[in-house]
């Protein structure tokens, strides 16, 4: 894709316009997982010791133009505060920032209140967009695009405000698209990609992308009830997206044209209800009672998927086996994920939700080879489609 990279000499002591991805989980206005501003540091750093001033720009959950309390950035300027021990100004409005703006002093950050909370930013009009580029360009003399969980939307300070001032991607952004690549291009083999998570809908389009570049595909989560269905399965209440089944039939048959194996699980624990206190049963996954849901992999499917992940020399995985949020559902996701942490070879977590669920499982960072911070991203990135955020920056 070969996006700009930042150049010290191009930046140093200027005012900085920084697009991060801050969107992080936020339950009673504390911070369940910082993954993200974490992430976001090392350009931050970058850029204050090049004793630039930095204005950036993020965003928080989908506001749809509104402002929402609950969706403030507040607290998220509070975090970074601590982490990087820099004072970080904050700025209530958006549109009326130049005093703070012009105020600013070089190795300080000013932070913009949600950019979402302006209906302009995912305006679906280009014209619209581009009007709130204008005002916001004017707050820097440089942008430094490094939001790369918001690369695949066209959103005016994604994409416009990059076009409008010189620019460059930053670290964050860099080293995803770096992995990406890797990825995409030059993968050690085997190469085995898992994919769970709610929805065939999300995933279909990087599935069929990925079906001539890989050796195995796993599947398991919600998504799965739409591949058992295909194959004629009684799924029960499970999920399903029966419009989908033709397409996923066709997958199916793709893959076995082109020699790949796709390993569905063979056991489901099921439950009558969706709830965190149903009791689970184990049943085979040819036969799901009519009266239960399907809400993780079977423990003997876990086995054998961890088994072929260990066989991998890369592995791309994204989205949880189960409902990972209830502990009677978990085991298939942390099985899964430990799995990963002993493969020997290039892995890669997929999605800053299944970065959130692995940490949230008790698993460190550092015990996967890389953990993405945006999952719709990475997924259209290795769809093969263009995005927006790297094309600006391109
Ligand atoms: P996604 O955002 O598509 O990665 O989906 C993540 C969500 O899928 C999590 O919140 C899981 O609880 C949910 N999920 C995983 N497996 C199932 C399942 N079998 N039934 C319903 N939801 C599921």
């Amino acid at each position: 894709m070969g996006v700009k990279t930042l150049n010290i000499s191009d930046i140093q002591g200027k005012k900085v316009i920084l697009r991060c991805d801050l969107n992080v989980p936020i339950s009673d206005g504390l911070i369940t997982d910082d993954g993200r501003i974490v992430a976001s540091l090392s350009t931050i750093r970058k850029l204050l010791d090049a004793k630039c001033s930095i204005v950036l720009i993020a965003h928080l959950g989908r506001p749809k133009g509104e402002r929402k309390p609950e969706l403030s950035l507040l607290p998220v300027a509070k975090r970074l505060e601590e982490l990087i021990g820099v004072q970080v100004e904050f700025s209530e409005s958006i549109l009326e920032a130049s005093h703070k703006v012009a105020q600013l002093s070089p190795g300080k950050i000013l932070m913009l209140e949600n950019i979402r909370f302006e209906s302009s930013e995912t305006s679906k009009d280009e014209s619209e967009r581009s009007k709130f580029a204008t005002v916001l360009a004017k707050y820097g003399e440089f942008y430094v695009g490094d939001g790369f969980g918001a690369v695949h939307r066209k959103h005016a300070s994604v994409y416009e405000l990059a076009k409008l001032l010189p620019s460059a991607a930053g670290d964050l952004v860099r080293a995803e698209v770096e992995v990406l690549e890797k990825l995409t291009k030059s993968p050690e083999r085997p190469y085995g990609v898992v994919l769970g998570g709610a929805k065939v809908s999300d995933k279909i389009g990087v599935i069929s992308n990925l079906l001539d570049k890989v050796n195995l595909l796993a599947i398991g989560g919600g998504m799965v009830f739409t591949f058992l269905a295909a194959k004629g399965m009684k799924i029960g209440k499970s999920l399903v997206e029966t419009d989908l089944i033709p397409d996923v039939r066709a997958l199916l048959e793709r893959a076995e044209n082109l020699g790949v194996r796709i390993i569905l699980p063979v056991d489901i624990v099921v439950a009558k209800e969706f709830d965190a206190t149903s009791t689970p049963t184990v049943v085979s996954s040819q036969n799901i009672p009519d009266d239960q849901m399907g809400l993780d992999i079977g423990p003997k499917s876990a086995l054998v998927f961890a088994g072929e992940i260990k066989n991998c020399k890369t592995i791309f995985w994204n989205g949880p086996m189960g409902v990972f949020e209830f502990s009677n559902f978990a085991n298939g996701t942390k099985v899964v994920a430990k799995a990963l942490t002993e493969v020997d070879g290039m892995t890669v977590v997929g999605g800053g939700d299944s970065a959130a669920a692995v940490r949230k499982l008790g698993f460190k960072d550092n015990e996967f080879g890389y953990i993405s911070t945006g999952g719709g991203a990475s997924l259209e990135y290795l769809e093969g489609k263009e995005l927006p955020g790297l094309a600006a920056l391109s």
